[in-house]
């Protein structure tokens, strides 16, 4: 265990960023902060964020940089992120989010920032097969032969297609992912931040290639 570890995983949405984060949460036993997520309670609840939030995610747009930098300077300052860590998914999407988040986090930086790399063909195939539970998050990959209705193993909701998973909105986020995310990459590059992890293989290999990359990050030079 890597106590009070913090990380950023960037990738294209469809990576499996969200089910590796899960992974390495409980590895290194920090809380796994996603702004999708975040988002998705929003949504739940019926607050002004989420109803504004939907509107967006269903298109496959961006929200705001001053509200998503406010929702993670508010969570980032949870006694768990603070005493634990934290490892970040969804968050940075810009450069303007990733400066601000430099700022918030002045005292305690970031330890290493992984791009969990999958190409964009083979993003899309996983995205058009994922299926999601509408109450935990759990993941799941449709191969056609499910029952239906199709319950959660986790925690027995409902399991079904994110609204946010048509074939336009994909489309129109992995372009805002090439125009607004990617160039993250070159900004984490530049101070020596980033581990980019060949993310095309089982998901027990991308799993042990994640945690070698964070656990190379934090031995002392
Ligand atoms: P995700 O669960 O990370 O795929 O995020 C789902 C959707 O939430 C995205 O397509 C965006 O519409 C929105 N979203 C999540 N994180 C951010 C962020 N950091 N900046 C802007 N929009 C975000």
């Amino acid at each position: 265990m890597i106590p009070g570890a913090r990380l950023i995983l960037l990738g294209r949405q469809g990576a499996g960023k969200g089910t590796q984060c899960v992974r390495l949460s409980r590895h290194f036993v920090v809380p796994h902060i996603s702004t999708g997520d975040m988002l998705r309670a929003a949504v739940r609840e019926g607050t002004e964020l989420g109803v504004m939030a939907k509107r967006v995610m269903d298109e496959g747009g961006l929200v705001g940089d001053e509200i998503m930098v406010g929702l993670v300077r508010e969570r980032l300052s949870q006694p768990d992120a603070v005493g634990r860590g934290y490892i970040l998914d969804g968050f940075p999407r810009t450069v303007g989010q990733a400066e601000a988040l430099d700022i918030i986090n002045s005292e305690r930086p970031i330890d290493v920032v992984i791009d969990l790399d999958v190409p964009r063909e083979l993003v899309l195939q996983r995205i058009t097969a994922r299926r999601v539970c509408r109450d935990c998050g759990t993941n799941y990959v449709a191969t056609g032969n499910e029952h239906m209705p199709w319950i959660c193993e986790v925690c027995g909701g409902d399991v079904m297609q994110r609204d946010d998973d048509t074939t336009e909105a994909i489309a129109h986020r992995l372009d805002l992912y090439e125009e607004q995310t990617s160039p993250l990459i070159e900004f984490y590059q530049r101070d020596g931040r980033l581990a980019i992890v060949d993310g095309v293989a089982s998901p027990d290999e991308v799993f042990r290639r994640l945690t070698a990359a964070v656990e190379a990050s934090r031995r002392p030079a």
